[in-house]
């Protein structure tokens, strides 16, 4: 049995049987057959499901937002805007995906020359329970537009909310087969991903777990996403905005109760405005509210399992163990840990060198921009790097520098339909969302007439 435990109360909310040998054979067989016939329905059909997708999104958002609330613990605020977002990515890729996916000509000897992108077939997702329904969505919107089906294998903690994405497309009247949920645990992921049925595999989640991914993929010669963990950098350099650069800081490492890959996790501050900084920055991570996620005034929940506050306090402590001091917060009751802020953080201890998936943030002072680059591009990870300044001509002359996939400007990090999506190094590779990641999983079909 897959079980999901409420983190915040401790109650058990439900259990789903593992699917058994014959049942993923079936699930994998009816995406199979329904590729046949998916592939061979136009964007006007696929668009109208979408955008019926993405009303009922938008008419059950509380219903959806809670059962992801109870399963992982994120306040229930930010759970409806997540599902509002899913909504968005439906609509957008609903007008978009025709543009996106039309045929390219390209002029050379022949009659007739061009690029059409066509799908692959059955794309395998395997996803993290953070934003249970985001990260599925920003995978299946797209991937159902260009003609491919998708099957999901998610985060064991969050099988409820997979039961509801499935239920979102079936009820949208997507023909049967199109999207569906293979309720199984991460050792049965290899064998899924060997299958011949299995055309691609999409993973959002841990470098390990993205790693073990993309080698059974390489071996079998399948196209292989991956979206992995991330430890940005937020640098605030002299001349910002002192208080509305805080404010960015605070979304940017705190929501989502920090368990975001693309939270800043890392603070760097020039050493003229450290002081100040800082005094604005603690006021506010003082006064954000804890509480019980489903109450609509909680700004800080609870983390998704114990075994993940246990190990975010153990950075912490190894941390304060080689020198770090905590300015606020530090300690964990059961799954909540408090919103903590750690300074005279340098580059070997656990929280600047990893990534930390919870409410604590570091801080280390640079004095010049070659430092700051210096420090931001010392991670393994590459997912984004936020700046705050008011010299806009400088920054983005700095732009070039950085190794990440994604340089933000006196904004967070954040994904957006519009844009591209993804990182460098260990934060994996290929991207997600606008035409970038329409474009990933489909065959780029050279055709030649003469
Ligand atoms: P995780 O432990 O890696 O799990 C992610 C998914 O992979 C789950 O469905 C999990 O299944 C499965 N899995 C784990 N080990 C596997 C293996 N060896 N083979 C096949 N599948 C495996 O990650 P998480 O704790 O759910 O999520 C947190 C991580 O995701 C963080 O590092 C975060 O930064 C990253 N993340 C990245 C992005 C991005 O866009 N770059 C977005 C969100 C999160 P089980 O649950 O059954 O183990």
């Amino acid at each position: 049995m897959i079980e999901s435990i409420n983190p915040f109360t401790g109650d058990k909310i439900a259990s789903i049987r593992e699917y058994s040998e014959e049942q993923i054979d079936k699930v994998l067989e009816d995406a199979a057959e329904r590729f046949k016939g998916w592939r061979k329905t136009g964007f006007s059909e696929r668009s109208a499901l979408m955008l019926k997708a993405a009303e009922e999104l938008r008419k059950n958002t509380r219903e959806y937002a809670e059962t992801i609330t109870a399963e992982m613990g994120k306040p229930i605020k930010q759970s409806i805007a997540e599902v509002e977002k899913c909504a968005w990515v439906c609509e957008y890729y609903a007008k978009n995906a025709e543009t996106h996916l039309a045929s390219e000509k390209i002029e050379t000897d022949a009659v007739k020359s061009y690029v059409s992108y066509e799908p692959l077939g059955v794309v395998l997702a395997v996803m993290p329970w953070n934003y249970p329904f985001w990260q599925v969505f920003r995978f299946a919107a797209p991937a159902l537009m260009a003609g491919n089906i998708g099957v999901l294998k998610h985060a064991s903690n969050v099988m409820q909310s997979a039961e509801n994405i499935q239920k979102v497309f079936e009820r949208a009247g997507f023909p049967k087969g199109c999207f569906q949920n293979l309720v199984i645990g991460s050792d049965k992921v290899e064998n899924v991903i060997k299958d011949s049925r299995i055309k691609a595999v999409t993973l959002t989640g841990s470098t390990p777990a993205g790693s073990a991914v993309a080698s059974t993929a390489g071996a079998e010669i399948k196209k292989s996403v991956l979206e992995l963990g991330g430890n940005n950098a937020l640098v605030i350099l002299k001349g910002a905005n002192l208080k509305k650069a805080a404010e960015t800081c605070v979304q940017a490492r705190f929501q989502n109760t920090g368990q975001s890959c693309i939270a800043g996790k890392r603070l760097l501050l020039q050493e003229e405005i450290a002081e100040d900084f800082m005094e604005i920055f603690l006021e506010q991570v003082k006064a954000l509210k804890s509480g019980d996620p489903m109450k609509e005034d909680t700004f800080i929940g609870v983390l998704a399992r114990e075994d993940l506050a246990r190990d975010l306090e153990k950075q912490v402590n190894d941390s304060v163990k080689a020198g770090a001091k905590v300015l606020c917060g530090g300690k964990r009751k059961g799954t909540y840990f408090e919103p903590t802020v750690i300074t005279k953080v340098t580059k070997n201890m656990p929280v600047f060198a990893e990534e930390t998936f919870g409410p604590v943030i570091s801080t280390t002072t640079f004095s010049t921009y070659e430092e700051a680059v210096e420090l931001v591009n010392s991670s393994q990870f590459g997912l984004g790097v936020s700046l705050f300044t008011d010299d806009l001509e400088k920054a983005e002359a700095l732009v070039p520098l950085f190794d990440d996939g994604a340089v933000f400007i006196n904004e967070l990090v954040k994904s957006d339909p519009r844009l591209p999506f993804g990182g460098t190094k260990i934060s994996g590779y290929g991207r997600e969302l606008s035409i970038h990641g329409i474009r990933e999983f489909v065959n780029k079909k050279t055709v030649y007439i003469n």
